[in-house]
């Protein structure tokens, strides 16, 4: 019988639970998936479409396109991670920008785009040996995950985090607008009808405002471990 389990990360916006899921998935040799990409995804091809403005924003389009989407991520052993493609199309560095941050949650709150992508990630995880983040993985995903975590932090800690993340890949921005960002998105997350982030009943969580990424990842290792043992 296999060991594997299925770990569910979820949390707020730049609370490091990608860096936290990638790191845990190569030390224990599971497959990562950044499920906030996929959103991200819809949300350059609904741009790029003008489906999304500032102005307005028209669903009808966007849900009619869905069955014309499709989206793979696709390992590049080069830079040991994961891009996301889009009908073929590396789009990985597109979808990290500030515009795409600006609407994202508004494209996560259709209930057509969640669960289409909801039924990918399922199945990209019935195998077990998962690592999954986002903000829906635990309660809706996979409720049945061995291992939980919901991850928090203060805002200015994330936005600062999310700042020095685009100024070191060269994106002209400012902290306020990051800030003002980051805000937003957990307002919009978290107050959606459709899959809300909360906490699942079962989640354990990790505040990580003042903690390294170290010792983070001690603390979830020694959590992983004893979810292994109780399978
Ligand atoms: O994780 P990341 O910040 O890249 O996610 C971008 C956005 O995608 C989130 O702010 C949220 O609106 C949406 N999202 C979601 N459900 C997920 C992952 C992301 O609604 N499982």
């Amino acid at each position: 019988m296999s060991s594997k389990i299925t770990i569910a990360i979820d949390g707020f916006s730049s609370t490091g639970k990608s860096t936290l899921a990638k790191q845990l998935a190569k030390y224990l040799g599971y497959v990562f998936v950044d499920t906030g990409a996929m959103y991200r995804a819809i949300t350059w091809y609904s741009m790029q479409n003008g489906y999304i403005t500032k102005e307005y924003f028209d669903t009808t389009s966007l849900i009619n396109s869905l069955s014309s989407i499709q989206l793979k991520f696709e390992f590049k052993p080069e830079m040991g991670l994961a891009v996301m493609l889009l009908n073929g199309v590396d789009i990985e560095k597109e979808i990290r920008t500030i515009e795409v941050s600006s609407f994202v949650s508004k494209i996560a709150e259709l209930a057509e785009v969640r669960s289409k992508l909801v039924e990918q990630q399922q199945e990209m995880g019935k195998d077990k040996g998962i690592v999954m983040d986002g903000r829906d993985i635990g309660t809706v995903v996979f409720p049945t995950a061995e291992l939980k975590l919901y991850m928090t932090a203060n805002a200015q800690t994330r936005a600062q985090r999310r700042f020095d993340e685009l100024v070191a890949r060269g994106d002209t921005v400012t902290f306020k607008e990051i800030y003002d960002n980051v805000v937003e998105r957990d307002y919009i997350d978290t107050h959606r009808d459709n899959s809300p982030l909360v906490k699942a009943s079962d989640a354990i969580e990790i505040d990580n405002s003042e903690m390294t990424r170290e010792t983070q990842f001690e603390l979830v290792l020694d959590l992983v471990q004893k979810a292994i043992k109780l399978k």
